[in-house]
């Protein structure tokens, strides 16, 4: 038998009536001075803190990352600097558009987002189980996740306002498809990909720049669901990529991901035939092979799902040396959001908390706030400079300026391709599927799209019809018998 344990109120006092509130006589109203009732109620009424807007349902996991092969020409990060070289790592897995109880097995895009905790601070890639994206501008975002919510009025799902939104936005093409197919469902968070899927930029030490991509493969294979199994799972076992999760890790069958990157020079960017910097387009392998790097292995769930998961905060800002930003518009519109959404979800201090907290030296004059419980900086100095601490700018940590190619203020600055939304779905859909997989995804998407109702159903069918085709004719082909559509009036909307 464990210890025994004196019950006591949050103060430290002994309480001898934890069930029975203190009342007027036996059966007489209850007393005002009964404070530890107050307390346990109030307690209780403040359980919840704000569910993220999106990947609120999600589960995670602490490991390491293991380097394997030597990337040291292209980074000087710390945490690449030799092989065997090994860092903790937390990772955060969720699911996207639902709600914290939603079911694990929706058609959704999965979060895989990776803390890395490095001796030159936090490093978090907040990646997809996707390599692209819906929207390539920031300022789409909150318009794109309304469609994937509630409906206003009836607080239903709605594939109306799903389909109307990406039958306006072509872009999100490449994305929707990756949707529905077969890793729209994939089969737990062990057999599937994840992808920083932005660009970033790899420093080394002469301070040459390169672009890179980071890809994180499952070591366990890809595995989906059917639509079928996803739909009997959602009924039967909404929590089941949690719980597979943690039973292979609590049986000490460790999930492992191997770290890949693709590289690109400048000279490359510059002359690459898509925009390297858009979120909806991907590197071909053929032209930017994957390199390896290490390996990442999950080994501990967290003894308080509450304290580690719920309060994680993963933020694309927290970059290390050796490891820089891009142009990426979706990329630079998320340095902004992450840490703002997490100073409103869980208050100005979120990284000294556990899960956040670098393990390794912070220094800075940043006081106060709620929650404050790291000393706060004790007696030193809340300025600087001052001639007390010894706090200091280090030169070696510059980083490095960027050469940009314009000095225009545009909203929107088009780079060649940058419309063609097609090319790489269907290069995806012809090439890279399989008869099976080609199958299911029509099928996927015919269901999806039966969900669309209303008086602008005909209207929004053809349009997101004619993306379809633009992408594959026989991916169009496919939907519209699917859709039972007459084929005749789309094709004469393409030719125009
Ligand atoms: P490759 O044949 O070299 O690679 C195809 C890639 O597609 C593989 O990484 C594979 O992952 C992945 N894949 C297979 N089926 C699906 C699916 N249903 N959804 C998402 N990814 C899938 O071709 P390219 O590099 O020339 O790319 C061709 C197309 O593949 C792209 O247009 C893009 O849609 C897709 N793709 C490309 C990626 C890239 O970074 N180049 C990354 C992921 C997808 P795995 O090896 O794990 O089976």
């Amino acid at each position: 038998m464990s210890e025994k344990k004196k019950i006591t109120t949050n103060s430290g006092c002994p309480v001898n009536h934890y069930q029975d509130s203190q009342s007027v006589g036996e059966k007489g109203p209850l007393l005002l001075q009964d404070f530890f009732l107050h307390e346990k109620l109030a307690q209780f009424n403040r359980e919840r803190i704000p569910e993220r807007i999106v990947h609120a349902k999600g589960t995670g996991a602490y490991g390491k990352f293991t380097v394997t092969h030597d990337i040291s020409r292209f980074t000087r990060a710390k945490i690449f600097s030799e092989i065997g070289k090994e860092t903790k790592v937390f990772t955060r897995f969720s699911t996207v558009g639902g709600e914290k109880g939603s079911a694990d097995t929706e058609r959704d895009p999965r979060g895989f987002a990776v803390k890395f905790y490095t001796e030159d601070g936090i490093w978090d890639l907040t990646g997809n189980n996707t390599p692209v994206f819906f929207i390539k501008d920031p300022k789409k975002f909150p318009d794109f996740i309304h469609t994937q919510k509630r409906d206003p009025k009836t607080n239903c799902k709605s594939p109306t306002m799903v389909w109307d939104y990406w039958s306006l936005n072509p872009e999100s093409l490449h994305q929707v498809l990756i949707l529905m197919s077969d890793r729209g469902t994939p089969d737990g968070y062990r057999h599937m990909n994840g992808y920083g899927s932005h660009t970033f930029s790899l420093v080394n030490k002469n301070n040459e720049r390169f672009y890179v991509k980071f890809h994180y493969k499952t070591m366990q294979g890809i595995k989906s669901f059917t639509d079928s199994q996803a739909e009997e799972l959602k009924g039967k076992d909404p929590d089941y990529a949690q719980r597979d999760l943690v039973e292979a890790i609590e049986r000490g069958d460790f999930p492992k991901y191997a770290l890949k990157i693709q590289v690109m020079t400048l000279e490359q960017a510059a002359t690459f035939r898509w925009n390297p910097f858009d979120l909806t387009k991907v590197w071909p392998h053929a032209d930017f092979p994957l390199m390896d790097v290490g390996i990442i292995e999950l080994n501990k769930i967290p003894d308080n799902y509450f304290q580690d998961v719920e309060q994680a905060a993963f933020a694309p800002s927290n970059v290390v040396d050796g490891i820089g930003f891009s142009p990426d518009k979706m990329l630079q519109g998320r340095l902004l959001a992450y840490p703002d959404a997490h100073r409103y979800r869980i208050g100005v201090n979120f990284e000294s908390l556990p899960v956040n907290k670098c393990p390794y030296s912070v220094h800075n004059y940043h006081r106060d706030g709620a929650m404050r419980s790291d000393g706060n900086g004790g007696s030193s100095p809340n300025y600087f400079p001052n001639s007390f601490d010894g706090g200091y700018e280090d030169e070696k940590y510059t980083g490095l300026a960027y050469d940009l190619d314009s000095n225009r203020v545009a909203y929107y600055d088009r780079n060649a391709n940058d419309d063609d939304h097609y090319t790489q779905p269907g290069e995806l859909f012809e090439k890279t599927m399989n008869a099976r997989e080609k199958e299911n995804t029509i099928n996927n998407i015919i269901g999806a799209m039966r969900g669309i109702s209303g008086p602008k159903k005909d209207e929004i069918i053809n349009r997101q019809l004619c993306h379809w085709f633009r992408a594959s004719t026989q991916l169009g082909m496919g939907i519209a018998k699917g859709l039972g559509v007459d084929v005749s009036e789309i094709q004469k909307q393409l030719e125009k």
